[in-house]
């Protein structure tokens, strides 16, 4: 797995006309990162042929922020739906003051409520935290009938080459049963997400056909995404969905992008530069992931 790292220290070249050009998007690039507080910026206004169309070559996850910056109340919007969608068609994350589940499916991002409603998130809305991938299928696996939770991923493990890597899923079928949740819009000051996951609305489908998409993160990316799966739903009328408690396959179809490249976009600004990520939150992240028994 190789893991780039974009810094702000641009490339000299031997040829003058590039040094010329470099020296200007540099520039530039300065005053953005100064202006607008994302390292993201800086590389999609000026290195083209570098960050986005790097991801749209496939196998590339794009995360906005991290999990513990998160659990830690970072709500604000940090990259828009607009500049997301350059880093990928598929994948998850939530929104501006943590108003509803973000799904992106087919390029579209759709946020599921707190109320249950649905709406397609405009370019112009942001996410403090999402993974997105331009999902190109590596493996794909019919999953059998009448599997819960703990089959599905265990079902999925199994055609996985190795725990090691970073899947993208994209499971589409029929579901016997699906709990999922949303969170609701927060004011400031924000409180953090295990307290507000204590109250979360939850949301329960039967024989409700639809699409998942998921992520399946290494137990080493702790801290930084949620190790293990992450998934959200979303029923195939668009009309409902959420961040998935609970699920039991009827028939569906499983699909694996892997995605050996990651590519991390940190805010610059005092809320990521002050909130605590020195703890170990792994308990919290189970907390906030899974369904209460
Ligand atoms: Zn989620």
């Amino acid at each position: 797995m190789s893991i780039r790292y974009y810094s702000s220290t641009c490339v000299n070249s031997g040829d003058a006309l590039f040094h010329f050009v470099n020296l200007v998007a540099c520039r530039i690039r300065w005053i953005m990162q100064k202006k607008m507080g994302l390292l993201f910026l800086a590389g999609f206004l000026v290195c083209t042929g570098t960050h986005a169309s790097y991801a749209q070559q496939g196998k590339t996850l794009t995360q906005v922020s991290t999990i513990d910056a998160l659990l830690g109340g970072v709500y604000d919007g940090k990259m828009s739906i607009r500049q997301l969608k350059l880093y990928g068609d598929t994948g998850l994350g939530t929104f501006d003051t943590l108003d509803g589940e973000m799904l992106m499916v087919d390029a579209t991002a759709y946020r599921i409520r707190a109320d249950g409603t649905i709406q397609i998130a405009g370019p112009a809305e942001t996410t403090p935290f999402a993974a997105v991938t331009f999902f190109n299928a590596d493996l794909e696996k019919t999953l059998p009938g009448s599997i819960g939770m703990e089959e599905l991923t265990r079902q999925i493990d199994a055609v996985l080459p190795t725990p090691n890597l970073v899947y993208v899923l994209r499971i589409e079928g029929t579901f016997k049963e699906v709990i999922t949740r949303s969170v609701p819009r927060q004011e400031k000051p924000y409180k953090p997400l295990t307290e507000i996951v204590k109250s979360q609305p939850t949301f329960k489908f039967k024989n409700v056909e639809g699409v998942v998409v998921g992520l399946r993160c290494p137990a080493f990316m702790k801290g930084i995404n949620v190790p293990g799966y992450h998934l959200h739903f979303l029923t195939k009328d668009r009309k409902a969905g959420g961040h998935v408690l609970d699920i039991s396959v009827s028939h569906a179809v499983v699909k694996v992008d892997t995605t050996s490249n990651f590519y991390m976009v940190l805010p610059e600004d005092q809320d990521f530069y002050t909130v605590d990520m020195e703890e170990d939150l792994s308990r919290d992240v189970t907390a906030v992931e899974s369904l209460k028994k």
